[in-house]
Parts: structure tokens; sequence; C-alpha cells
């Protein structure tokens, strides 16, 4: 019998997804509770520190709320520090038909990339999964290095972390369609600039526009009110058609969305 048990989780509920590439679509909202960086900005750093970890049966629990939604949305905290616990979440689904999103600052997203390999490669022996992936990385690269706990997520690091990912991503797709022709592309890599003052932002986009389509590239403003959140999206469309990108409102910080 295998050991379904998913640990760390501290919210679980259905809404819509508040920004980037799917903002407005109705998801299964799980959250896990701790974070490896300490932002100034986090909207939800004080919260999860209050938080209980809940202790139903989540996996059974996320298979009748996804009934509906069809969409799987995975946040934190950061998720990637629950690497483990997400590796038996995308077991458990492989056969399901849904989309799975993952928040991420980044800092892990190689290591889950090791164990979705290893789920398809070697317990599923190549057998693609029926669920899509999504990452949906927000870069955490500040403009002064004196955050604590973030000195080490500089620009040569995100540079060098993107590139890893990217490489990880396109192995998995080349892997699988040696084996099987034409499988789709079931994993994609979105990155979600957030604009704020004291994060690198333009470099975090230029450096983003390297190496993934813009298509692919949100940007959105700071806020942790909706007053906030309005005055900062004055800058927002000028960036956005300097370096072609896209724009996201973020709608749990409007109120819009719980
Ligand atoms: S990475 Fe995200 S959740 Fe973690 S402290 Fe920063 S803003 Fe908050």
């Amino acid at each position: 019998m295998e050991d379904y048990e998913i640990r760390g989780v501290t919210e679980l509920f259905n809404t819509w997804q508040g920004e980037g590439p799917r903002m407005g679509k109705m998801c299964t909202f799980l959250r896990f509770k701790k974070c490896n960086l300490h932002c100034e900005f986090c909207d939800i750093k004080h919260k999860l520190e209050n938080s209980k970890e809940c202790n139903c049966n989540i996996i059974e629990d996320v298979y009748e709320k996804i009934k509906s939604t069809k969409y799987l949305l995975i946040s934190g905290g950061e998720p990637t520090v629950y690497n483990n616990q997400i590796y038996k979440i995308l077991d458990y689904f492989y056969k399901y038909n849904i989309l799975i999103g993952i928040e991420t600052n980044g800092l892990f997203i190689n290591n889950l990339l090791k164990k979705v390999d290893d789920l398809i490669f070697n317990k599923n022996n190549g057998i693609p999964p029926l669920f899509n992936l999504e990452f949906y990385w927000s870069p955490k690269i500040f403009s002064d290095n004196s955050h604590e706990g973030v000195k080490y997520t500089t620009l040569d690091w995100f540079e060098h972390q993107l590139k890893v990912v990217n490489n990880y991503i396109s192995d998995i797709y080349i892997k699988l369609n040696n084996k099987f022709k034409s499988v789709p592309q079931i994993i994609n890599l979105y990155i979600k600039v957030l604009c704020s003052d004291s994060l690198d932002y333009e470099n975090i986009i230029k450096i983003s526009t390297k190496y993934i389509n813009n298509e692919n590239i949100y940007i959105m403003a700071e806020g942790v009110s909706p007053i906030d959140l309005i005055m900062n999206s004055v800058k927002i469309p000028n960036l956005a058609y300097k370096y072609n990108v896209n724009i996201s409102s973020r709608l749990h910080i409007l109120h819009v969305v719980p």
C-alpha cells in the first residue's frame, strides 16, 4: 500500500487562480506552510506563521474538490520545500487528465524536476502522465542584496538556474518523444516577474526573455493592499510594451477572489 499521506498543508479550498497565465481560472488551491525566503513584501508570511497544518486526508479531499475544477494549484509558502510531498501528489494523480500548477520562487525547482523525471522514467517506465504540469516561477532577486536569507539569489544564480531548469524540461520532452512519437509538451514553465522596487525586476525580465518565449513571461505590480496594487500598476503597461511580455493583475490582492 502506497503512502499518500501529505504533510505540511495549511489550506485546501476551491477558488480562482489570482495571477499569471491562468488568472481567473477555477482551481483547487493547496497551500504548503513553510517558505525558504523572507521577502519583505510577502502578502502571506504573517498568515503562514500563525497557520496550522491540516489534519484531514489531503489526497481524498483534493480528489473530491478537483472533480469540479480539473486544476490543482499548489502554492505556499514555497511548495518546493515539500518536494517529497509533491512527488506523492503527482504519483497519485498520474493517470488523471488534470492541470497541475506549482507556484515557486525557483530555489529548489531543479530538485523537483529530478523527481518528476524519476516518476516518469523509473516508476512508470517512460509512459507519460495524463496530467499537464505548469511551473509559475516568480524570481526573488533583490536589488540591494541585503535581505536575510536571500543573498544567494543573485542574477547570475537566476540565469544559471533558468538554464538548468530549461534543460531538464527539454530532456524530459526529448526522452518521451524518443519512446513515443508526438508526445505533447506536458511540462511548461512560466516566469512571473513581480515589479517591486526591492527586486531587480528589469534585469529579471531581460534574462527571462533570453531563455523563455515572451508569451510565457508575465509581469505584475507589487502591493499587499488593493490601493497599493492599483498605484503600483501604473508603470506595468509601459514596461510590458518595452519587453513585449504579458501583464497580469493579482485578483487575490484586489479581494476579487479569496
Ligand atoms: S518567496 Fe513568496 S512566500 Fe516566500 S517569503 Fe517571498 S513572497 Fe513570501
